[in-house]
C-alpha cells in the first residue's frame, strides 16, 4: 500500500506564540515529530511504500531533504514531492499516485483527499499543544 505523509507539522513540530490580545504572534520550528516519525518507520517495516508529499515550494527542497536526512528517514522514502501550493489530492491524481493512507495536520488537505480518493484512510495529525487547539 502507498502511504503518504505531509511534512510541516506532521513529521515536524512547530511552536506558536501568542500576544496579549490572544492573536497569533509567531510560530517557530521545534524539530521532528518523533511519534509520527515512528509511525512512518513502522509503515516501512510493514512493507508499505512511503512517500512525503508537501505543499512546500520546490525552492525549499534542500531544506526538506536535509531535515528528513537529519531525522534519519530520508533513505526509507520512495519519494519526496513538493506540490508548490497545489492541493495534494489533485497533484497525486495527476501523478497517478493512489494513497491508501495519508497523514496530515491540515483538515482541508484531508477533506480533498477523501473526495478524490474515497478509499484512502486519512489521519489528522494534531498540532503541538502550544497552538491551543487551533486546527
Ligand atoms: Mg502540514
Amino acid at each position: 500500500m502507498l502511504v503518504t505523509f505531509d511534512f510541516d507539522d506532521t513529521l515536524t513540530q512547530s511552536m506558536a506564540t501568542w500576544d496579549e490580545e490572544g492573536c497569533l504572534e509567531d510560530s517557530r520550528f521545534l524539530g521532528p515529530n518523533l511519534f509520527f516519525i515512528q509511525v512512518l518507520r513502522t509503515c516501512v517495516q510493514n512493507g508499505d511504500e512511503v512517500r512525503v508529499v508537501t505543499s512546500r515550494s520546490k525552492k525549499w527542497e534542500k531544506d526538506t531533504l536535509e531535515k528528513l536526512s537529519e531525522f534519519g528517514i530520508l533513505h526509507l522514502l520512495a519519494g519526496v514531492h513538493h506540490t508548490d501550493g497545489e492541493w495534494k489530492a489533485a497533484w497525486m491524481l495527476g501523478e497517478g499516485l493512489m494513497p491508501g493512507k495519508h497523514f496530515d495536520d491540515d483538515r482541508l488537505e484531508l477533506d480533498e483527499i477523501e473526495k478524490v480518493f474515497p478509499d484512502c484512510e486519512t489521519i489528522k495529525v494534531p498540532l503541538h499543544q502550544s497552538w491551543n487547539g487551533v486546527e
